[in-house]
């Protein structure tokens, strides 16, 4: 027998590029579950953003979205720019992904100590970035 509980959450972004720190709302969606076992998956329904786990210090975090300008430029002669100019969002979106997983135990997301949930964005700002957290336990 499996519990399941969703919710999904509306972030706006101030930014073009902008690395958000969404732990706190994941945390308080697990209490709120009531599930104390199992898995989260937390998922940014989005082509041009991503979730990643890792440390949020001012720095790194800037340091993220500057390996997405370094490595994937935007207006790098990407042949989607024709479309809409954000072909480096959706590769940056592509490789870095926007789904993560994380074992819950006794309640806690066993996450380290330097690991934050964050929400990267790629081509903001936008009013509506969604972030869905998703928590499942089974016995
Ligand atoms: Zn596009």
């Amino acid at each position: 027998m499996c519990k399941v509980f969703v919710k999904t959450f509306t972030i706006s972004t101030s930014r073009r590029f902008e690395a958000l720190n969404v732990t706190d709302i994941v945390e308080q969606t697990v209490a709120e579950s009531g599930i104390k076992n199992g898995i989260v998956v937390v998922h940014a329904p989005h082509a041009t953003a991503a979730i990643v786990l890792n440390e949020y210090e001012p720095r790194i975090a800037s340091d993220y979205l500057e390996w997405v300008r370094r490595y994937v430029p935007p207006g790098g002669g990407w042949r989607h720019d024709e479309i809409d100019d954000n072909a480096h969002a959706h590769i940056a979106s592509a490789i870095i992904g926007s789904t993560r997983v994380i074992p819950l135990k006794d309640g806690r997301l066993l996450r380290g100590t330097w690991q934050e949930v964050i929400l990267l964005e790629f081509d903001g700002p936008r009013a509506g970035r969604r972030v869905v957290v998703e928590v499942i336990g089974c016995k």
